[in-house]
């Protein structure tokens, strides 16, 4: 049992007697050490700040400067491993709403909490939370330096993953996502939230991109030549965007390697995306014009803009994680899904559903007329190598389990 002394509590509301009165019921809980911000902005700095960061953020979700959402995606920025419980006197679909978004982001939450709050609903909540164990406090996970990754990027540690695409209708697979992965000589393997943002931070995303995209080229020409045709896409981050070099290199790159524009997908994250246009739409416009391909990353999960969607002229849209898995059974879930499909079909963009992780997310996809679906349903991400071995073994099963099989309508 974690002495509750110990465990930090971070509340967070604009409104001082919400402090007061949250801070009253944690008190009376036995949870001594709480730290209260009446906004954002200093409230990040104690994230920020190894020696205290907290455990538990009590999240108010209406907030003037920085809202509640913008705060859960600093936090993913800063890696943030604790918990959440968010707080609003907004009705139930806006909670279950902003519930939906974080955990998308992987932040458990143990729930949401209607303002006036009650003290029983809150000490509820707490009763069921298993705080972390008494030696894991303070400890997250590693932050890594720039310079780390830069030498880790010299060294050629860093490889490819690759998580196939599949068609809905067919079960063909069409393409594959390229996911880089940092083989680190001591700490084992380590994923993309570990070292994409310090990347970007630090001006080394480019160099990153660069490894990434030379690696996923030279593999798809390598499997083209092997008779296996495949689209192969890459990640790239709107810092990418900002000059013309990227360009230059894309289209170098391929024409080298003899690989087709049209086989070349280009993931950008929609929430970077909205916040300065203009380089990166010239830019995008222009890998357009060659025939690059564009796909929207994580639809839902950002502030979008429907303006600025139409402006670019995407030819994919990625409908993140968090609105697939379990839509077939949740309606405001279902309800994102389908608003995201439809405005594909609006915009004639092809539509990929990510996180598809078993046979009722399959079946959604298949009854509403989704065309690419990723996910560990299908395969987690892969070395290349294993990428045969999985295409026999994936054929099989859509004959075996009848993937494909009937009327999809
Ligand atoms: P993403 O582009 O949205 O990639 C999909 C992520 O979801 C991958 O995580 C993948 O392993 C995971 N995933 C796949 N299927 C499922 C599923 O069925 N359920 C669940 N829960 N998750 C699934 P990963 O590889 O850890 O990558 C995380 C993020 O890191 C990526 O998100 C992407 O934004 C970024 N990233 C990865 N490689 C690169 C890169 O080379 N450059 C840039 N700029 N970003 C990258
Ligand atoms: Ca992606
Ligand atoms: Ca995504």
């Amino acid at each position: 049992m974690t002495d509750r002394s110990a465990v930090n509590i971070l509340v967070l509301d604009d409104e001082s007697f919400m402090l007061k009165l949250l801070g009253r019921i944690l008190l009376n809980l036995g949870f001594t050490s709480v730290i209260f911000c009446d906004n954002g902005r200093s409230a990040l700095e104690q994230i920020t700040d190894a020696s205290g960061r907290p455990n538990l953020i009590l999240l108010d979700l209406n907030m003037p400067e920085m809202d509640g959402i913008e705060f859960v995606r600093h936090l993913v920025d800063r890696h943030y491993s604790g918990s959440l419980i968010l707080i609003s006197g907004e009705d139930e679909r806006m909670l279950q709403t902003a519930e939906k978004l974080v955990r998308a982001h992987k932040i458990p939450i143990l729930g949401y909490l209607h303002k006036p709050v009650k003290p029983d609903a809150l000490s509820a909540m707490l009763e069921k939370w298993t705080p972390p164990p008494a030696e894991a406090i303070g400890v997250a996970k590693k932050v890594y330096s720039s310079d780390e990754l830069r030498a880790a990027i010299d060294n050629g540690e860093l490889i490819n993953y690759y998580q196939p695409k599949v068609a809905v209708a067919t079960g063909e697979l069409i393409g594959v996502e390229t996911l880089a992965r940092w083989r680190h000589p001591v700490d084992g393997l380590i994923f993309p939230d570990q070292f994409i943002s310090i990347a970007e931070a630090s001006g080394l995303i480019d160099k990153l991109t660069r490894v990434v995209f030379m690696g996923a080229m030279t593999q798809v020409k390598a499997w083209e030549e092997a008779h296996l045709p495949l689209r192969i896409a890459v990640n790239v981050s709107m810092d990418n965007l900002a000059s013309l070099d990227f360009l230059n290199f894309v289209a170098e790159i391929t024409t080298k390697l003899g690989v087709a524009a049209h086989n070349v997908v280009l993931e950008v994250t929609e929430t970077r995306l909205m916040q300065d246009t203009r380089a990166p739409l010239e830019i995008l416009t222009r890998l357009r014009l060659k025939r690059f391909r564009l796909s929207i990353d994580d639809f839902g999960t950002g502030h979008s803009s429907l303006a600025q969607l139409r402006d670019i002229p995407f030819d994919e849209l990625k409908i993140d994680q968090g609105f697939v898995h379990g839509a077939w059974k949740d309606e405001t879930l279902r309800a994102m899904y389908d608003a995201s499909l439809s405005l594909a079909r609006q915009l004639e963009m092809e539509v990929v559903a990510e996180g598809v992780e078993d046979r009722n997310d399959w079946d959604l996809l298949r009854r509403t007329g989704c065309d690419l679906a990723q996910g560990t349903f299908m395969s987690r991400p892969m070395l290349a190598a294993d990428l045969p071995g999985w295409i026999e073994k994936w054929r099989e099963r859509v004959r075996k389990e009848s993937l494909t099989a009937g009327d999809s309508k």
